[in-house]
């Protein structure tokens, strides 16, 4: 017997939930299911979303509903009409077994008359965009003088979204008796405004860590320019003596190469997107839960719902477009009661997207200064003698001690720091000087940029095309980067030094009698050079005479 038998609802709806594989009610559900079958009042329940909000109240709506009754006796509102139809196609699954149920959607953008035809036919549930509901309202087309219940779905979002009139003139046309149930993932001052003025002393629900984003977490963003956010970044992780974070870029593109960068440049880092086949993301989070891996780079999609437990720092590197998204990230951190810090890097084009966020989320989102590379510098050197300090020694090291001791008697202590120091930081004071040296002249040191002639076409993604490279090579990973592949052909950086081993492997490299070649491009945008369009074209002349054979092998 599933938990949802004992919330009191109707055995069809029990069923058709059992069939769609709810075994058992989420956290928003057990709360609001049961006081919506026994004493439905109104309700104010706030969850994220993917909490199972629409099952939470439309349950309790089918569980209420007159089936032999036509009237329309409930009405739902909600922002886009992306959600009316999800909503809609939610709730008709659920009442599966509810064959004179009719459940209409009423949006914009799609004939109304056709909308009232359906509705004429009798809709016990409307499900509506504020907008064409109103219209609709004056038009005369629906009736909801008699209904029961009225759900606001989303409702932060549709306020947001500037409906407040829209949504006041439509609970004008609905009795005072029915039941107003107001769902929302966050619970800005609009809201509460109009759980106060249209609701009587509704039930509170607050699931999860709710709402405007925890106490927990402190916001901070740092001005760059596009064309420093990179180094930008490396010098705030740089900057954090312990770091556990998921960086958030925007496209899968961008998730890749920020990833890529970061490992060829030393840190433990690794990508999740969507390009990746689902056992990469698999072992991907695998790492990053045991904490293998200590930077996630991720797009919002493909870590959607994911929970670790202990992440310090959430970094956008991009700042999203939309609040709930920015709540959605920054409440990966700050969990418990641990702290946790949410780090904007953005440019002077993204004030009014902070400004939104700061004020619909109703916190303070500090504008900060990165500090210089060489503070950052001298403060990784004296923690890690810090962390020396504070070792304790172990007693199974002393039999070794002697003659280390003895060998080493001849360098004095200031010597011994100093070489310490510098074999434990070489790299990163490397990385110092090579960035100063990109400013002062931008040309000095450059990856080299290569064609190769295979593509979408010979079913490579970036990603088979890297592993085929690197393969083929013996390179490793890092070493093959900036991958973009094109129909016909691709793109791949590498560094200057692997120029000869590459040359060599494709010298007279064939692929089922095909010759595959690399050649150095000037090419770093989207654009193709007109040079190599025409050693391409010519290629694909030549190729075409024994193409059929060839082709298949791919
Ligand atoms: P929200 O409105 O809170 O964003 P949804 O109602 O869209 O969330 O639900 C998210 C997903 O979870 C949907 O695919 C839904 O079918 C599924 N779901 C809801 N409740 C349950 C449950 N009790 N068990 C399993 N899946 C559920
Ligand atoms: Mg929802």
């Amino acid at each position: 017997m599933s938990d949802f038998s004992s919330m009191g609802l109707n055995e069809p709806i029990i069923s058709a939930i059992k069939k769609l594989g709810f075994n058992e009610p989420t956290e928003v559900q057990k709360k609001s299911i049961p006081l919506l079958i026994d004493k439905p009042k109104d309700i104010v329940s706030l969850a994220q979303t993917g909490t199972g909000k629409t099952a939470a109240f439309g349950l309790p709506i089918l569980h209420h509903i007159d089936m032999e009754s036509k009237n329309t006796q409930a009405l739902i509102i909600a922002p886009t009409r992306e959600l009316c139809l999800q909503i809609t196609s939610e709730l008709k699954k659920y009442a599966v077994n509810f064959k004179r149920l009719n459940i209409v959607s009423v949006y914009g953008g799609s004939s109304i008359q056709e909308q009232a035809k359906s509705i004429k036919k009798g809709a016990q549930i409307i499900v509506a965009t504020p907008g064409r509901m109103l219209d609709m309202i004056k038009r005369k087309y629906v009736n909801i003088s008699k209904i029961t219940f009225c759900v606001l779905d989303e409702a932060d979002e549709m306020l947001n979204m500037g409906f407040y009139k829209d949504i006041k003139s439509i609970l004008s046309n609905t009795p005072k008796s029915k039941k107003t149930w107001l769902f929302s993932a966050t619970m800005p001052n609009e809201v509460s405004k109009i759980a106060e003025q249209f609701m009587k002393n509704p039930y509170k629900i607050t699931v999860g860590e709710k709402n405007s984003s925890s106490i927990n977490v402190s916001h901070k963003s740092f001005l760059v320019n596009n064309r420093n956010k990179y180094s930008s970044l490396k010098l705030f992780i740089d900057s954090c003596t312990e770091i556990y974070s998921i960086i958030f870029c925007r496209t899968r593109r961008e998730t890749q190469k920020i990833c890529e960068k970061l490992i060829e440049d030393g840190y433990s880092a690794g990508a999740l997107h969507g390009d990746l086949s689902q056992n990469q993301r698999d072992l991907v989070m695998k790492s990053f839960r045991i904490k293998q891996i200590k930077i996630l780079v991720a797009t919002d999609v493909a870590s959607r719902g994911i929970d670790v437990e202990n992440i310090t720092h959430i970094i956008h590197y991009k700042i999203p477009d939309e609040v709930e998204i920015y709540n959605h990230r920054s409440g990966r951190t700050g969990r418990a009661s641990n702290k946790g810090m949410s780090v904007l890097f953005v440019t002077s084009s993204d004030k009014r997207k902070i400004k939104s966020i700061e004020n619909k989320l109703k916190i303070k989102i500090k504008s900060s200064d990165l500090p210089s590379k060489n503070e950052v510098f001298e403060n990784q050197i004296k923690a890690y003698f810090e962390k020396i300090r504070k070792t304790p020694i172990n007693a199974d090291i002393e039999p070794f001690l002697s003659t280390i001791n003895q060998d080493l008697s001849i360098i004095s202590r200031e010597d011994l720091i100093a070489k310490i120091t510098s074999l434990e930081f070489e790299r990163k004071l490397n990385a110092l000087k090579q960035d100063d040296v990109n400013k002062s002249d931008k040309k000095t040191v450059r990856d080299l940029r290569y064609q190769i002639n295979l593509g979408t076409k010979d079913y490579y993604n970036w990603q088979n095309l890297k592993d085929f490279l690197t393969e083929i090579c013996s390179l490793n990973p890092g070493d093959i980067y900036n991958v973009d592949v094109q129909k016909t052909k691709s793109f791949f950086n590498s560094k200057p030094e692997h120029k000869d081993l590459i040359f060599n492997v494709f010298n007279k490299f064939e692929i089922d009698e095909r010759p595959i070649r690399v050649n150095i491009t000037n090419k770093r945008g989207q654009k193709d050079e007109s040079s190599s369009y025409h050693k391409e074209r010519s290629f694909r002349k030549g190729k075409r005479k024994k193409s059929k054979r060839s082709k298949r092998n791919f």
